[in-house]
């Protein structure tokens, strides 16, 4: 799935895995109106992305939907509608899916040899606001914030 254990995961081969097909809309949307969402049609999982998206906000949204399927959230046949799930779900699936891109131990070793934070969001395919929100979900704001990164 990746280049070892804390090596990057590669989403879409986890997408494989869960048997989930992946979509994208067909027309332009912004962004910050529309990133992703899972349905099911014919009762096999499918993830709709917008191609307008960073790569790194992509790989995030498609683990995001792809927690939700790990967590077994409602997924319902598509309807036409876009359904919202709650936020204590969609903070669910999203932090575990920032877990799995950027493993404790992957933030907790750049941190303490102070690499630059840009440096491994690259590597990990993740932007440099995921890689500091795991930073503080960790506990280690306070350490990164007094470093001199490389
Ligand atoms: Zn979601």
């Amino acid at each position: 799935m990746g280049a070892g254990p804390d090596g990057p995961l590669d989403p879409f081969a986890l997408a494989v895995v869960f048997g989930a097909r992946i979509e994208y809309l067909p027309v332009d949307v912004d962004p910050s109106d529309f990133s992703g969402m899972v349905t099911m049609r014919g009762g096999r999982p499918v993830i709709v992305l917008n191609r307008s998206m960073a790569p790194e906000r992509r790989t995030i949204t498609l683990l995001e939907e792809l927690c939700h399927l790990h967590y077994r959230h409602p997924v319902e046949e598509w309807d036409g509608q876009g359904r919202q799930h709650t936020n204590a779900v969609e903070s669910e699936a999203y932090q575990t899916g920032a877990a799995a891109l950027l493993p404790a131990v992957v933030v907790a070793k750049a941190v303490y040899k102070n690499r630059a934070a840009a440096d491994v969001a690259r590597e990990y395919g993740v932007s440099t606001e995921l890689f500091e929100m795991r930073v503080k979900v960790l506990g280690l704001w306070r350490h990164y914030q007094g470093r001199n990164a490389a």
